[in-house]
């Protein structure tokens, strides 16, 4: 598959990253199986994280029987101070295999707080630089859900890399995002280019971003076929016909009243509801293994159940969701999934 640099980097990335969060569902030889296949595709490109449970582990078996300085490996921490950060992107290096980590993310870097502690005296920031000194990581980056703060990120000038969502429904980076990328030249990950699972149609998703040239898209993926559909549309990029404009347009019509772009904007709750980690419920149930789905979202649900309807959330949401309903809504998709594993 073609390369092209990565912002101003000297990496050469495949068009293409794999994402790393669906293969946690997998057993470790299955895992291993689909990265070795995606990379056998031409695929260089494998973004995961430190919290995404064993992926980085899978990751590691799987790259074994390929020459590192073809691949570029890319990881996240959520830490938010040096110290912890130091300590994560040790772990990342041991569960990788690997003595460097080409890009290494400051990860959700979703609300002013985060901005603050990160780029702070003793923040995550610091750590990076570290690790960049002593060879441990080769990049700066972040990833964010809230266009503001990762706008206020790339103002800074001091990251290389960032990773935002980006779809066809999420299309918010169009506007200021993608045009700030490119005048910084900070290449661009295009995260949940199928909405977290929540988009079907792979060959609607990946002609929108077709026309993005500078953003890589990292798909997380669970089956090699997956990823050859991916290939095969990405390999012959064609416009849209009307046709086809209309059915995104009827798509974004069904999902506007429930999708939650995870910017944030509607926190913080005066009753400590994570509203978006709620509002995401199906997405997450579609891509992460049963414990780890259980480790993220059970104490929010629980939390959700508490929502007074006070609606400072709605005044917020520049989407116009109606929150308290929504919160509703994922509660009973939770307790319908437990209820249907616990009969398996
Ligand atoms: S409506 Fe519910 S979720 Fe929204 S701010 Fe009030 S208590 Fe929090
Ligand atoms: S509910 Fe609205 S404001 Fe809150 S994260 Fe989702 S889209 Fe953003």
């Amino acid at each position: 598959m073609e390369r092209k640099r990565f912002g101003n980097t000297d990496l050469k990335v495949s068009k293409i990253a794999m994402g790393g969060i669906p293969i946690m569902r997998l057993s470790k030889e299955d895992a291993v199986k689909v990265i070795r296949d995606v990379i056998n595709m031409g695929i260089n490109f494998i973004d995961t994280a430190n919290g995404y449970g064993d992926s980085e582990e899978k990751i590691g078996e799987a790259i074994k029987i390929f020459k590192r300085n073809n691949l570029v490996l890319s990881s996240k921490s959520a830490a938010r101070d040096k110290k912890a950060i130091l300590s994560h992107i040790d772990l990342s290096l041991k569960r990788l295999g690997t003595d460097y980590i080409d890009i290494y993310q400051l990860h959700c870097v979703s609300n002013k707080e985060d901005f603050e502690k990160v780029m702070s005296p003793k923040g995550a920031y610091e750590g990076l630089e570290d690790a960049v000194s002593n060879g441990k990581i080769r990049y700066y980056a972040f990833s964010s859900h809230n266009p503001k703060i990762a706008e206020k990120m790339m103002g800074t000038e001091r990251f290389q890399v960032t990773q935002i969502p980006l779809n066809f429904i999420d299309t918010e980076p169009e506007e200021k995002l993608i045009p700030l990328a490119h005048k910084l030249n900070i290449g661009f990950i295009a995260m949940k280019p199928m909405g977290g699972g929540m988009l079907e149609d792979a060959d609607l998703a990946f002609r929108y971003l077709a026309q993005f040239e500078e953003i890589v898209p990292d798909p997380g993926i669970e089956k090699t076929e997956e990823m050859e559909e991916i290939i095969n549309i990405v390999k012959n990029p064609r416009p849209f016909t009307e046709k086809e404009k209309q059915k995104i347009k009827r798509i974004k019509k069904e999902f506007g009243n429930s999708w939650c772009h995870r910017c944030g904007y509607c926190q913080p709750c005066p009753e400590g509801i994570p509203i978006t980690t709620v509002l995401i419920t199906q997405s997450m149930i579609k891509r992460v293994d049963y414990d780890s789905v259980i480790g993220f979202q059970e104490k929010a649900i629980e939390k959700a159940g508490e929502c007074v309807e006070c609606r400072e959330c709605v005044e917020k949401c520049p989407y116009d969701l109606d929150i308290p309903a929504l919160l509703k809504e994922n509660i009973e998709i939770w307790k319908k999934f437990k209820k249907e594993h616990e009969n398996l």
